[in-house]
């Protein structure tokens, strides 16, 4: 009974999975209701502003609450994650305001939403993160005071590994983009993060127990926040959306045409994209393959043409055009992913594919791109065994035939096959978790329950 409150990052994909946690909130605890804060500029409203109608027209338990807009000059910022932090902390008062108005029973926060703590504190309304990344990613947001203590300099430039509980070494350059470079805005927004994050009644996270055995473990067993209490941790996926406003896009009818796990998949994720020179070396490589693909293809940003020929070898959609189809910039990837003709998935490895891949049974092949993929990228590959790994060169490009290589493998050779297996059973393990006694239903229960006021014993 109550009222949650829910403050995501403006950004798309963290905006969805907090809304996705306050719909699993309400269909299994239907007496709470849910209030999205959300913050809108000039960077962000339309995207933001059409999924929040579309919310609101049909999960009338959710509401929304705006938060006044902040005017930013976004010329003047290194990265989005400067943006998203700078925004999130001239907005505190706001949000003061809005919890005093409110009064809610939790506040759940995003990662770049810490500023939120004080006024929260304040109120004494009990603060919970929601990571919309994997365990992986808590144990290097949690243990990074410590790294920030053990590995003096930059990791950009150390050629070093990085070694943290419950990880495989992480090659210092692979660390998530935002901590790369220790002079970086990014890097003192992850820091003060990390000092804070301990001190919230508890961390949401959108994985499931069996996916993630030893971070967790590591987490849970206070190797991460050396010297205090860990917060309880509450794994509540996969929470994903039913990518059902999708149903009628063309790719699909396309892909009912084909046979059973014979296409592979190609899509980077909603910002991924490649320089033109790349996207006719993956072009090259598809062709090579002789494999059927699905590819989805966002230019440049600098090309600003939508006809696709001009990106990609002279004659490739014709040749191709009986085993292969290209789609501008957005396909329905859980629709996709759960088609029955899919049969490998080439990913940037953001953790929303990641997780739909892994709830589809589709093996990987990970070609990582920006923020915390590469780290997604070696714990897929190195301990969940989900994944290939692409070899780049030492400037980063892929060549045509690392390309065709990489989808032979994933598509059929024994080591492809192994890692189809092991997605399968993970599979399994994802339905199991979301059902009646399943882990991730547990841990909702547990978390309602810490909403709970503690009832104290009368003696007499
Ligand atoms: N997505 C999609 N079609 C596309 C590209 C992306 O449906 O063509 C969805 C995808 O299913 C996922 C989200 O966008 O839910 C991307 O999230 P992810 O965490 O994988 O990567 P990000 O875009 O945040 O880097």
């Amino acid at each position: 009974m109550g009222t949650i409150v829910l403050y995501p990052a403006p950004a798309m994909g963290h905006l969805v999975s907090m809304v996705e946690l306050g719909k699993f909130i309400i269909k299994h605890h239907p007496s709470y209701s849910i209030i999205v804060l959300t913050l809108t500029n000039s960077f962000n409203t339309g995207s933001i502003t059409s999924y929040v109608r579309h919310i609101s027209a049909t999960i009338p338990a959710i509401a929304f609450h705006h938060l006044p807009d902040i005017p930013l000059d976004l010329e003047t910022y290194p990265s989005t994650d400067s943006v998203l932090f700078d925004l999130i902390n001239r907005s505190v008062h706001n949000v003061a305001d809005a919890l005093r108005s409110i009064s809610p029973t939790a506040l759940i926060i995003d990662l770049f939403c810490t500023s939120a703590m004080a006024a929260a504190a304040i109120l004494n309304i009990p603060v919970y993160y929601f990571i919309t990344s994997g365990a992986c990613c808590v144990v290097e947001l949690l243990y990074f005071l410590t790294l920030d203590r053990n590995y003096p300099g930059s990791f950009k430039d150390m050629n070093r590994l990085v070694y943290s509980p419950g990880l495989p070494p992480i090659p210092s350059s692979d660390m998530p983009a935002a901590v790369l470079d220790r002079s970086s805005t990014d890097y003192a927004g992850f820091l003060e993060l990390s000092y804070h994050m301990p001190k919230s009644a508890g961390i949401i996270v959108n994985t499931f127990d069996s996916l993630e055995p030893k971070p967790l473990k590591a987490i849970r067993d206070g190797l991460c926040v050396p010297g205090q209490p860990t917060p309880p941790v509450y794994c509540v996926g996969p929470l994903l959306a039913d990518g059902s406003e999708g149903l009628l896009h063309e790719c699909l009818k396309w892909l009912d045409g084909q046979p059973k796990e014979s296409v592979v998949y190609l899509c980077f994720g909603s910002e991924g994209f490649f320089s033109s020179d790349q996207l006719k070396e993956i072009a090259k490589g598809l062709e090579m393959s002789g494999h059927r693909f699905l590819w989805v293809i966002r230019s440049p940003p600098m090309v600003n043409n939508d006809d696709l020929s001009v990106l990609l070898p002279d004659g490739f959609l014709e040749r191709t055009k009986d085993r292969g189809l290209v789609v501008k910039k957005w396909a329905p990837q859980v629709k996709v992913l759960s088609h029955e003709s899919v049969g490998g998935f080439v990913t940037h490895c953001g953790w929303n594919s990641v997780l739909e891949a892994t709830r589809a049974g589709v093996p990987m092949a990970a070609w990582p791109l920006y923020a915390e993929q590469k780290l997604n990228k070696i714990v897929m590959v190195e301990e969940m065994k989900m994944a290939l790994s692409m070899n780049e060169s030492e400037d980063g490009k892929v060549a045509a035939a690392e390309v065709e290589k990489l989808v032979r493998r994933l598509m059929d050779s024994e080591e492809g096959k192994v890692v189809r297996e092991v997605v399968k059973a993970r599979k399994v393990d994802a339905v199991r978790a979301m059902h009646d006694n399943g882990s991730s239903l547990m841990a909702l229960a547990k978390l309602v329950e810490s909403w709970q006021p503690t009832r104290t014993l009368s003696l007499s």
